[in-house]
């Protein structure tokens, strides 16, 4: 059994459907696809669930949770998702690592929680990070709005010349606009660039204003961090009052399996990890380590640095992100979530140290690589050359300068590639950010019932032992975070008697605490190092019953999965 996908091009939300629908009818005893609920505007928020149904069901296993595309442009995020799922899929039953993650736990795989804006970036020139709510240029009511005003399909720059602009043209490349010096007075002309579009509104014809969007940025929607009036733009009303925000927060509260979450992003070619509001110095440290440990894995793997957002990726520290999935996921569940922007086009352009956060000046040399990438891999497509334009309020204008969805923001499909190498990037970011993920889903709890055995005492009387094991590499209540918000329950066994047995000794349910991981022994013991606590710990009850009798004994945690063992007297 095979299904086949062809990832060098990008899909729209009807190709993304048919390949989830596809899978999930080519691999029934493997996949299972839902409707979490409905869009802006209908589309269906899909979740596909990919487990061995043969043993077990999907809600006793430890799960993973794989989310994409909650910002419109993002991409390669859907295909990154989708990838992992046809990877699972078509490995099953011969690659080691995805068979064992298929018998052991369940993968929730959320391909794109921002439909409509993926539809409208996917289909329009609109550069859209809301959701829908509005349509394009709707969400924006006076001043400057964005528009394709000469009709070649792309929104890019205009550049208007002015004594008093900020910008120049560079000598090394006409295309180049370069920030004028401070003080600099006699190298010009000089000009000023806004977005390609057109001013709405009353116009006295002198003050350009730019509007902050009001579209809805669903990853400001999730409810951490509103406290004093701190919320974003596009955040919303109030928390979850967005629809899609709100059907994920609802999937999430009602899978208390899940152990483990990757939200894909673009760009930077980053993993970004918690916090999004605060230091690393309030941190948990055990958390703070298990984030670094995994975090470093992550590297080895992708290539891609680990980082805080609060510590290197707000551009403004008075202005941290506020919420944000991933601060919700971590903060208020203690579930270990990274956040990872995909695709880092300077590294691409063979910039050597490439800035975490993409948006910043560069110098002159890295601008004229890029630029150079555009040429060669992108075969100039990449890059509207400057041209001469009557705008009907601002007189003459030039318009060009670089396109954003298969330069910065994504990888470039097929269709763009001009070079063996370009047709690489898109295959080895999800490929390489897929691998990664995995390794990161192993990372769970999970209970095994290792040893069940029933000792006769005297006729009609049994002793039942059971051993407990969490064979995980993390403890069963996952993080300090978790423990603190009581997030992951304790460790329960319990033994099920038929009718006419009699339970003498032992609870019938016993609470054995929680247990531990591999994680707390990074080293061989020493006093100077963490305690070590007991991964297993063995129960025993007294049984009067008679030889033949059928038990059950059943060990459960909320994240690290339901054992059954039957034992015979
Ligand atoms: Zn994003």
């Amino acid at each position: 059994m095979s299904y086949s996908i062809d990832f060098g091009e990008y899909f729209l939300f009807d190709d993304l459907t048919a390949h989830l629908q596809g899978l999930a009818a080519a691999y029934p005893a493997l996949a299972t696809l839902a409707s979490l609920g409905r869009s802006h505007r209908g589309r269906d928020l899909w979740c596909l669930t990919v487990t061995n149904q043969a043993t077990g069901p999907h809600d006793e296993k430890p799960a993973f949770y794989i989310d994409a595309h909650i910002h419109a442009e993002e991409v390669a995020t859907s295909h990154t998702a989708l990838y992992t799922a046809w990877y699972l899929l078509t490995r099953y039953g011969s690659d080691a690592e995805v068979t064992w993650l298929l018998d052991h736990m369940t993968f929730y795989i959320l391909p794109r929680l921002n439909p409509d804006g993926a539809e409208i970036s996917l289909t329009t020139a609109h550069h859209w990070c809301g959701n829908g709510r509005y349509l394009p240029g709707a969400e924006q009511t006076r001043g400057l709005c964005q528009m394709d005003i000469n009709g070649d399909g792309y929104i890019v720059q205009m550049r208007l010349e002015d004594p008093a602009g900020e910008w120049k043209i560079s000598k090394e490349d006409p295309r180049l606009m370069l920030l004028r010096e401070p003080g600099e007075q006699h190298d010009g002309p000089y000009y000023r660039l806004y977005r390609e579009g057109l001013i709405k509104g009353p116009w006295d014809g002198v003050t350009i204003e730019i509007e902050k969007p009001r579209d809805g940025n669903l990853n400001r929607n999730f409810p951490t961090g509103w406290i004093d009036g701190r919320r974003q733009y596009g955040a919303g009303d109030y928390a979850l009052d967005e629809p899609e925000a709100l059907a994920i927060a609802q999937f999430l509260t009602t899978h208390p399996n899940i152990t483990g979450m990757q939200c894909y992003h673009t760009h930077g070619g980053v993993h970004l990890r918690p916090s999004l509001v605060a230091p690393d110095s309030t941190l948990p440290r055990g958390d703070l380590a298990l984030y670094k440990t995994i975090g470093a894995m992550a590297t080895r793997i992708t290539g891609y640095p680990t980082i805080s957002v609060y510590e290197e990726f707000t551009p403004d520290p008075d202005q941290p992100r506020t919420g944000s999935l991933m601060q919700w996921s971590y903060d208020e569940m203690g579930i270990i979530t990274f956040s990872t922007e995909l695709w880092n086009p300077e590294l691409a352009a063979g910039i050597a140290d490439p800035a975490k956060y993409q948006v910043r000046a560069r110098s002159t040399a890295d601008e004229i690589k890029l630029l150079r990438y555009n040429d060669e891999h992108l075969g100039g497509r990449g890059f509207i050359p400057w041209a001469p334009f009557d705008h009907p309020q601002l007189g003459r204008v030039e318009i060009g300068g670089w396109t954003h969805m298969y330069t910065f923001r994504n990888p470039p499909p097929a269709s763009w590639a001009a070079t063996d190498t370009a047709r690489r990037f898109l295959p080895d970011t999800i490929h390489q950010n897929c691998l990664f993920t995995l390794r990161h889903a192993a990372c769970t709890p999970l209970l095994r019932i290792t040893r069940a055995e029933v000792t006769a005492l005297a006729p009609d009387l049994y002793k039942i032992t059971a051993v407990v094991k969490n064979e995980g590499y993390l403890p069963t209540y996952m993080t300090q975070r978790a423990l603190k918000h009581q997030f992951a329950t304790a460790v329960k066994v319990a033994l099920a008697l038929p009718a006419g047995a009699e339970l003498l000794m032992g609870d019938a349910v016993q609470d054995i605490g929680h247990l531990a991981g591999r994680e707390e022994r990074t080293a061989t013991w020493s006093p100077w190092l963490r305690e070590w606590n007991t991964p297993q710990r063995q129960v025993a009850w007294l049984v009067r019953a008679s030889a033949g009798t059928p038990l059950t004994i059943t060990a459960a945690a909320q994240r690290a999965g339901t054992q059954r063992r039957q034992v015979t007297l």
